[in-house]
Parts: C-alpha cells; structure tokens; sequence
C-alpha cells in the first residue's frame, strides 16, 4: 500500500497577534523605525530568516539573546551591504576578504576575522573576532541600504530547533514567547537557498571552515587555496554555535541508510514519518515527505520538511541520509546534528 500522504502541509497558523507578519517591501521605512528605537526585526535574507538588531545597541543585541534562548557565548553574524562596510568592523585588513567577497558577495559566506575594538563584546559573544557577510536578498539589502549601520541577526528560531525559511515560521515560533509581542517579521517570501551560510574561519592559516553551508569548500578553495575543514560538527570551542545538537525538531529523529530504514519501519508498532527521497518505498500508515534529489532544491525544502514532519502527528522521524558526497555534506551535517541527543 501506498504511504498515507507524501508533502503534508502545515496547519494554518493560530494566532499572528502576536507577531506583525508584513509584506516586506512596503514596510522597509517601518522596520528601519522600530530598528532605530532598539527593537528586533525578522528580515528575510537567503538562507534563513534572521533576527536583526543594529550591532552597535547593545541594549538590542541583549533582547536578540533573550527572545531567541540563546547561549551568551554565541556570538551573531553582522550583516552588511557591501565589503567596504567591512573594514570599520574588523581589526585590520585581510588579503583574502576582497578575493572571497567577489566570489561568493553578495551571498551565503561568512568571515570571521579579528573585530575593530568599536565593536560591542555583546554582539560577538565576548569574542575577539567578527563573522560578517554581505546577504544576497532585496529586502536584507533594502534595510541595509536604508539603516545607518551594519545588522547583526541570528537565525530567527527559538535556539537549537529549525531554522525558519517562511515568514510563518516565524510567526508560529514566536506566537507564544513572552516578548515576541509586536515583533515586525518582513514576509519576503520562502528562503532560496534554505540553510545557513557557510562560516569560514579567516583568522587561522590555513583558513577553517566552521560550518558547512551552501557554498562549499570547493568554491572557497579556488580563490584561497587548500583550506582545513571541522570534521566532527561540535567543536564548541572555535564555533561555539555549532552545538552538536542543532536544527532540531521536538519529535525524536533517528537517521538511516534506505536498508536501516526497511528493518526499522517493519518493526515499528509506532507511526513514523520518513524524510527520504523520492523512490523510497514507505507503506502506511507511516508517513513520507519527499526530498527533491537535487541538492539546491532539497537545501530550499529541508527545514520546511523538519518542521512538517514535527506537526504531522507521527511519534518519531526517521531521516534517509543523502549520500555520503561533497554537494551533500551540509544538508547531511543539518541531518546529522538533528538528530544527536539532548545535550545534558
Ligand atoms: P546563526 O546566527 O544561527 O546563523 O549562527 C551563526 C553561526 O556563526 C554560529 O555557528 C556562530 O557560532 C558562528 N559565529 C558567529 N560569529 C562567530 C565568531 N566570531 N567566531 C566563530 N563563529 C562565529
Ligand atoms: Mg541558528
């Protein structure tokens, strides 16, 4: 038999009273008010959708920790509209930020590199470095363009769950948390890429890449050379935001190869929802949410894939890892941390 249903769609949102879910385009001037007077806005960029607040208020930069549960220690992302907004942020220059920039700028690439002393301890996480990157989306540019200033924003989730891609992410994320009231989310449509940046480490020789993203280490290594790679996603110590438990939906996950999975499911006494690809053969009444087979596609589609297999009703989610290649290693770094237990 077939499975019950392929993509489920999330349920309709209870509540936007809560937050202010806007279309982003005609609300740049509002967001640039509520930005000025010390308050957060969720700006669509790319990747994900992100928590913005200037990197020079303090004040702000501590609601930012506060609403998203975050660990003091994670420092956030400053967001800016071109590299020469960089130089006043870091200590220095940096011989490889111009070639990195006209490769990858404007999009999902990060640098960490040493911080100007302007910069507040509280926006890098009591740091001494900076992570910058110029965000490749109209709307992220028209508040850039329009603010006076660089934008630090993390992912706009609650900290360690599913980083969101649609403004109603946010929205259902913040309907209920103490705080949230009047947040200005900018609708500007679903995420294109759908994960996060990729983090490159500029301050090491050679230089390291922190966290994996969409563009990948092939990319990176044409303009700077042979660079070094985290192996095992959860060095707290260089990337303290790669926490080994990360992107992680409330239903517990387990990942599997299509042959685990076929012992699994025919086990199982319990309703498991599967994200896996298309050809995957799961019978009801357990569930399956298809992942495209392209990488861009999938990247686009992944979050959105946890998060309806967190509200489908099942007990658990069991995720087929893509294939153990480069083009997959971050959407299987995403996976993997998703399902690693509770820290304790
Ligand atoms: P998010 O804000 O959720 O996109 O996460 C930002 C990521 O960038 C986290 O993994 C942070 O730990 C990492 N990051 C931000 N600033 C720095 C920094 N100065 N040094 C190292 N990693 C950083
Ligand atoms: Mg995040």
């Amino acid at each position: 038999m077939d499975a019950r249903c392929t993509n489920v769609m999330p349920p309709p949102l209870l509540s936007r009273g809560m937050v202010q879910v806007v279309s982003a385009a005609e609300h740049i001037d509002q967001a640039v008010a509520e930005l000025a007077s010390g308050r957060p806005v969720v700006m669509p960029t790319e990747t994900v959708y992100g928590l913005a607040v200037s990197t020079f208020d303090v004040s702000a930069i501590r609601r930012v920790y506060e609403l998203k549960g975050r660990p003091q220690n994670n420092p956030l992302i400053a967001h800016v509209g071109s590299v020469a907004d960089v130089w006043p942020l870091i200590d220095g220059t940096h011989p490889l930020v111009e070639p990195l920039a006209d490769a990858c700028w404007p999009g999902p690439l990060t640098l960490v590199l040493p911080a100007a002393p302007t910069v507040p301890l509280e926006a890098i996480g009591g740091r001494p470095t900076i992570a910058v990157r110029v965000p490749n989306h109209p709307i992220a540019q028209a508040l850039l363009t329009a603010f006076p200033g660089p934008l630090s924003a993390p992912s706009a989730n609650r900290s360690g769950l599913v980083s969101p891609t649609t403004a109603e992410h946010v929205a259902h994320d913040y309907m209920d948390i103490d705080g949230a009231e009047d947040l200005l989310v900018l609708d500007g449509g679903p995420c294109d890429a759908g994960i996060e940046s990729t983090v490159l480490d500029l301050t090491c020789d050679p230089p390291r890449i922190l966290r994996l993203g969409s563009v990948s280490s092939t990319t990176i290594s044409e303009v700077v050379g042979p660079i070094a790679e985290i192996a095992v996603p959860n060095q707290q110590a260089n990337a303290p935001g790669t926490a080994q438990r990360h992107y992680a939906p409330r239903i517990p996950v387990q990942v599997h190869s299509p042959t685990s999975l076929k012992h699994d499911l025919s086990d199982a006494i319990d309703l498991v929802v599967v994200i896996g690809p298309t050809d995957l053969s799961v019978a009801a009444p357990h569930l399956h949410l298809q992942i495209p087979d392209d990488v861009t596609l999938a990247s686009r589609m992944l979050y959105r894939l946890i998060r309806q297999a967190d509200q489908s009703g099942a007990d658990r989610l069991a995720i087929v890892l893509p294939p153990a290649e480069t083009k997959w290693a971050a959407i299987r770094d995403r996976l993997v941390r998703a399902s690693a237990p509770p820290m304790q």
